[in-house]
């Protein structure tokens, strides 16, 4: 059995069926994180694990123990918001044992285990100061460190990082990652940040309208995406997907049955974009983005088709000027007319 067990997870606010009869297992170390765009339910699904809201239907298990109902503070469930919410006047030290002190727990050991928890977190030197003497990053450290010092069943994160720049942000997730490689504890991560989810999650479940539209490895989820909205979720830049009808009949033609109708799905990195050629496929260019690493080509079709194509090295191509594409459909996604994926 899992161990973390959702049956038939519902939520409705007012006539609103907010999350819609949700299953998922979670096993014990594992890291998994709710991604999907903004009002899916990834934030209101976690704060139903976490007991913050009720439960309206289903059933939720923690290591074998029914506790769809259990109020949050007994759930042994940690939960670390973006806004932080550190006491104010209250030291890092004093902000970080308060749970503990709460529980009445022993001052030796409180004092062993926040030693411990701000070592792990680099926040020794800051101890005694306010939550305002410090940095976004650094008060990030210390919510996540109150939440460690409790060592509970499950870690609860939600949208961590979205108060920091991109640069903290970067370094924050890195840090998540190596304090979740050394303590091996179960957390479950929700973000609306899809390259967040590729870079910490063991599995990602993709959310769309409080229903789960596919979960896997983030690799999975790039190289076989079920449908158009995973496809097209995950991955930047997103994924060119192309109404068969705005291709010429040779690429049609390679199309499964299933696809008539619908449409080819091509990764950037599966487009080739040439000065000139005998391709069957002419557009213009419409931008180019040197990122360094990497370029960028935006190309549009005489039928109205859109393309970008990524590609490692530079490019002396222009904006305006006229190229041809080379698609290779070995590597192509076909969807049907509803969006599901028929083939690739
Ligand atoms: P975001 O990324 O914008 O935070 P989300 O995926 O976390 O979005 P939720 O906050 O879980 O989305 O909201 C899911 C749906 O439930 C939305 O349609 C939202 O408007 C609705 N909702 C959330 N909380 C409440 C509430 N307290 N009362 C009424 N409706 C709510």
């Amino acid at each position: 059995m899992a161990y973390l067990q959702l049956k038939g997870i519902e939520k409705f606010f007012g006539e609103h069926r907010a999350i819609k009869g949700i299953d998922l297992d979670i096993q014990q170390g594992e890291f998994v994180v709710f991604v999907g765009p903004s009002g899916c339910g990834k934030s209101t699904l976690l704060r139903l694990i976490a007991g913050l809201e009720r439960i309206d239907g289903g059933q939720l298990t923690l290591d074998g123990k029914n506790i769809t109902h259990l109020p949050s503070s007994k759930r042994d469930l940690a939960m670390v918001f973006q806004s932080y919410a550190l006491y104010p006047h209250m030291s890092v030290y004093e902000n970080m044992s308060f749970a503990l002190k709460l529980a009445k727990v022993d001052a030796k050991v409180i004092e062993e285990k926040v030693q411990n928890a701000a070592r792990i977190l680099n926040l020794t030197t800051y101890l005694q100061r306010t939550p305002k003497e410090l940095s976004g990053g650094q008060r990030q450290r210390v919510a996540i460190g109150r939440a460690i010092v409790r060592a509970p069943k499950v870690f609860l994160f939600d949208e961590p990082l979205s108060n920091l720049d991109a640069a903290l942000r970067g370094q924050t997730r890195v840090e998540i990652a190596k304090l979740h490689r050394d303590l091996g504890a179960t957390t479950i991560y929700v973000t609306h940040d899809q390259v967040e989810a590729m870079t910490l999650a063991d599995r990602v479940v993709v959310l769309r309208d409080g229903v789960i539209e596919q979960v896997g490895t983030p690799l999975e989820l790039y190289d076989r995406p079920a449908n158009q909205f995973v496809a097209q979720f995950i991955g930047t830049p997103q994924m060119n997907v192309v109404p068969l009808n705005q291709l010429p009949p040779l690429v049609q033609h390679q199309a499964p049955a299933d696809a008539v109708g619908g449409a080819i799905g091509l990764r950037p990195e599966s487009v080739t974009v040439q000065a000139t050629g005998h391709t069957p496929v002419t557009g213009t260019v419409d931008l180019v983005e040197a990122l360094g690493a990497e370029t960028l080509i935006y190309v549009s079709t005489p039928s109205g088709a859109q393309f970008v194509a990524r590609q490692n090295e530079r490019t002396q191509l222009h904006a305006g000027e006229a190229v041809s594409l080379d698609i290779d459909t070995s590597l192509a996604h076909w969807f049907d007319t509803t969006g599901r994926v028929v083939g690739r």
